[in-house]
């Protein structure tokens, strides 16, 4: 794009800002300053990515004043034939996309497609032999009585997923979470030594537990899953499984993760989040069997109100980018980027987990590797323009607040147009700018950093940023 020309997307979004403006300028700047932040520093935050203005566009408008309480041509609300149609285009979409029996695309998050996947298990896990019994076809028509007897036996349910430590999420059965008071919640580790998924071992807690549910998913592993296996061990003790792709499902859709890796063919239910590799907007997503269908097109009123049908729309535009042949190769640059970090950051000594990365990410031990926490590296970096978050390893002698560790991605640096080569750079960044990096005596939190090196690094880093512009659409 020529500089100083006015395209269509600037006429748009600097209008929009303009509209915000004249209501509440306070908010309009700050939205303008987060831009300027986002596009003043390299974005590793694994969760995160950049969406196109295609699918902004589609995120903020008229949309968001229909209620549409129900799911497509059957709703609670007159005047839904438009939001019907999008919501309908969605859901073929991503079907398509991940080749899936049946999909929900309302779920306003990750967190929420979660509750819904979970609480549609067990009712269907529950359902069919109880309320055979009790001749009734669903939950809703049940006595207080009978149903008092289904919801303690539903609270019984066996849910084994990877441990928060071990980089699994909150919403996998944590103590802290809604997901383990409804539910027992039990949980596997990654292997001590490689620190890797161990399959075995997966199976030998199985063994023991008996789940009802097995979950396979993660938020901080730099790994691939192998569903093949997973679907083994769920089916040697009769337990549903359920995948979450939140992390990886752009890989997934960029036909990156294939035959037993590919969640789709092997998951009873799957949940995702359409915000990180999947570069849509920040909302969640669940695909299932057929037989799982009915329940989980009640996430409304199991969990959620009505549907947020601007952010449906959102999500349909970025199913069809991630459906062309273009995002096949940003999903392989991604894992490239990635690989290509991990490798620079480990041959120059730095300790990768695991030993590297088949994924979006790769997780620095920056206790062993620079004797800081996670904090004091986040925020050593964030000094000089590098955005990640602090992450705790797995068996963390420092605790979930301060950590031994930091994640570092490479889906939004790839969207922004970033090669291998640019990657190995950063990783010379990082590992320059925490060796320079001293913790403060008594202090978990503060480090200082040699400001002849926060200063190069800094320019650095500015500097990489000029050659890859991000939004360069927007004239502003
Ligand atoms: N599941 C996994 C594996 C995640 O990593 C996350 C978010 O990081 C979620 C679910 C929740 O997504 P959200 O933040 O949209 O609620």
């Amino acid at each position: 794009m020529m500089a100083g020309q006015n395209t269509r997307e600037s006429v748009v979004m600097d209008g929009a800002l303009e509209m915000v403006a004249g209501v509440f300028p306070e908010v309009a700047e700050a939205m303008r300053w987060e831009l300027a932040s986002q596009r003043g520093s390299l974005k590793m935050i694994a969760s995160e990515n950049y969406c196109s203005p295609a699918v902004m566009a589609a995120m903020g408008n008229w949309l968001t004043d229909k209620y549409a309480e129900g799911v497509p041509y059957s709703r609670f609300y007159a005047g839904c034939e438009h939001v019907d149609q999008i919501e309908q285009l969605a859901v073929d979409e991503v079907r398509n996309l991940f080749g899936a029996d049946f999909a929900y695309v309302q779920p306003h998050s990750g967190a929420d497609a979660n509750l819904i996947a979970l609480w549609s298990m067990i009712t269907h896990r529950v359902q069919d032999p109880e309320l055979e019994r009790l001749g009734l076809k669903n939950v809703m028509g049940m006595s207080g009585e009978d149903y008092e007897a289904i919801r303690q036996k539903m609270c019984q349910t066996k849910l084994l997923g990877l441990s928060l430590g071990s980089g699994g999420h909150l919403t996998h059965g944590f103590r802290q979470n809604v997901s383990s008071k409804f539910c027992q919640a039990f949980s596997y580790d990654v292997d001590p030594k490689s620190l890797m998924l161990d399959y075995k071992e997966i199976e030998r807690v199985a063994k023991e537990v008996k789940p009802d549910i097995l979950l396979a998913g993660y938020s901080a592993y730099s790994r691939t899953i192998d569903f093949a296996k997973m679907r083994e061990i769920a089916d040697s003790v009769g337990a549903t499984l359920w995948g979450d792709i939140a992390h990886f499902a752009g890989l997934v859709a960029g036909k990156q993760l294939t035959g037993n890796f590919d969640p789709v063919p092997f998951c009873d239910i799957i949940t995702s989040t359409t915000h990180k590799t999947l570069r849509g907007p920040r909302g969640g997503l669940i695909l299932c069997k057929k037989e799982y269908e009915e329940a989980v097109k009640k996430g409304c009123p199991m969990v959620i109100g009505g549907p947020l049908e601007n952010m449906i729309a959102a999500k349909a535009v970025a199913f069809r980018e991630a459906s062309q042949p273009a995002f096949v190769e940003y999903a392989k640059q991604v894992i490239a980027n990635s690989r290509a970090f991990a490798e620079r950051m480990m041959s120059r000594g730095g300790v990768v987990l695991s030993g590297g990365t088949d994924n979006h990410m790769a997780i620095i031990d920056v206790k062993s590797s620079f004797g800081l926490t996670g904090r004091q590296a986040e925020i050593a970096l964030r000094e000089a323009s590098i955005t990640c978050n602090r992450n705790s390893i797995p068996f963390d002698a420092e605790g979930a607040w301060y950590t031994s560790g930091i994640r570092l991605g490479s889906p939004a640096l790839t969207s922004r147009g970033m090669k291998e080569g640019e990657m190995e750079m950063i990783a010379d960044f990082i590992f320059d700018l925490l060796k320079g990096t001293k913790a403060r005596e008594n202090s978990r939190a503060k480090a200082d950093t040699d400001p002849n090196m926060l200063r190069e690094v800094g320019e650095n880093v500015a500097s990489l940023l000029g050659k890859f512009p991000l939004y360069p659409e927007f004239e502003f």
